[in-house]
């Protein structure tokens, strides 16, 4: 084999961003962005803290004022494990479809379907003219006729036999992620990536296969600082459409991009079927001070959670409900109780209290948006389990902190839950019977 080096550096250095995205600045650094689809293979070490108006909103309309639910699905397909995080907000794009852009690909919403499927990215990159672009890169070519003349399985069936090389053939045909897909078929695997649309191709220290919606790359020569030698990673999709210009430009410029609207109008109700945070620890309901809206007169603001007390220190505080973790302070540090005086002598000044500010008074915290948006925050957490991870996947019930006293004065553990869903908190607005009714019917107690 006879590369020239140059050419060979070259390539590494357009893979190189394609593997180790650099944020844009708008978004928030990502230390290691990670191929397309292996969550098993490695830890994802991100320290990407969503607002909350951007982490707490996830549906949006459609033009005839169709709840899109993006989000929830790009959950589905297995969230950050499987598309990377967001590279920007919810764009109309071909077809007049709404889509929106992950590092690895993009999600388009079919109204037809009511669900989100991955758009065709590298057949988009391959209409835009930019396959020579791609060769340089080290991607091949898309093949112009697979001879099928429009016949889907006649496609199908020919596209499928390219899959010659079986270390790609088999990455190709994996369940890229057992915890959110139970089983697994050929047709799931060209749903997510699409039908090859060119045969394996070697290219200096790598062999690369495309796909409609990906390519697949198997490393066959060991290079320092790039994957092993046998791996198969992916291409980040979406990342070639921000260099190419494919995303429009006003649509990346929201940082996570975790940008929506209202309430969804599809009779959703987001305040029921949670889990006690504390096994058999009822909320307090006979005590107003320890229910959202109380007021907290030590940084002139409002309680937007529920307390639970009478738990001792680290007593495990568990998900109310499945879904994807957010925010995982696993490297928190406290403050000092001169500190927490401080902070609250000028929230009383100022009269209420700065968000940046409430951050610090919820202490060690853990987010976990669910299915709809809907986003449960766990504060003042005393312990996480060091596994613990963003874009973890967790069951409902399942342990994601011990009970503390972080971020306040308080020398006693409780467990305080805030439950949001399109910007408001549980109970929002409510008050005596009615809240209560609320926050029983969420507990089913
Ligand atoms: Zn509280």
């Amino acid at each position: 084999m006879l590369f020239h080096s140059s050419r060979v550096r070259l390539f590494l250095v357009a893979i190189g961003c394609l593997l180790i995205t650099s944020a844009p600045a708008a978004m928030t650094p990502i230390a290691s962005a990670k191929p397309w689809l292996p969550p098993a293979e490695e830890d994802v070490q991100v320290t990407p803290v969503p607002q909350p108006s951007q982490a707490a909103i996830v549906s949006s309309k459609d033009f005839a004022s169709r709840t899109i639910r993006l989000w929830s699905d790009y959950l589905g397909f297995g969230g950050f494990d499987t598309l990377g995080p967001p590279i920007g907000k919810q764009f109309e794009g071909r077809g007049g479809f709404y889509y929106q852009a992950y590092q690895r690909g993009v999600l388009q919403w079919r109204p037809d379907q009511q669900r989100a499927i991955p758009a065709n990215t590298f057949d988009w990159l391959n209409e835009a003219g930019l396959d020579e672009a791609l060769a340089a890169k080290g991607i091949p070519n898309a093949i112009t006729s697979d001879g099928s003349h429009g016949d889907w399985l006649k496609a199908r069936e020919t596209r499928l036999g390219w899959l010659t090389n079986p270390e790609i053939k088999a990455r190709f045909l994996a369940n890229p992620n057992p915890s959110v897909y139970k089983t697994w078929n050929v047709d799931k695997s060209i749903e997510l990536y699409g039908l090859p649309s060119s045969r394996p191709e070697r290219f200096g220290p790598f062999i690369t296969q495309r796909f409609q919606r990906i390519a697949l790359q198997l490393w066959v020569s060991d290079v320092p600082q790039m994957p092993a030698k046998g791996s198969v990673v992916g291409i980040l999709g979406g990342e070639l459409l921000k260099e190419y210009g494919i995303i429009p430009a006003d649509a990346l410029d929201n940082g996570l991009g975790w940008e929506g609207s209202s309430p969804g109008d599809d009779g959703f109700d987001p305040w029921v079927g949670f889990l006690l945070p504390v096994a058999g620890v009822q909320p307090a309901y006979d005590m107003p001070s320890r229910l959202p809206g109380a007021p907290r007169d030590y940084r002139a603001g409002i309680h937007e959670g529920i307390d639970f007390y009478g738990v001792p220190y680290d007593a495990p505080v568990r998900a109310v409900k499945e879904g994807r973790v957010i925010r995982v302070d696993q490297n928190y540090t406290g403050i000092s109780s001169q500190q927490w005086s401080i902070m609250s002598e000028v929230c009383v000044k100022l009269g209420y209290t700065p968000p940046d500010m409430l951050d610090i008074f919820r202490g060690r915290q853990v987010w976990i948006e669910h299915f709809h948006g809907v986003v449960s925050r766990y504060a003042h957490l005393n312990s996480i389990p060091p596994d613990l991870r963003l874009g973890d996947w967790v069951q409902a019930g399942q342990v994601i902190g011990g009970a503390g006293s972080t971020g306040t004065d308080e020398t006693v553990a409780h467990a305080h839950v805030e439950l949001w869903y399109a910007g408001k908190y549980i109970g929002q607005g409510q008050s005596g019977s009615q809240l209560i009714a609320t926050i029983r019917r969420a507990f089913g107690g």
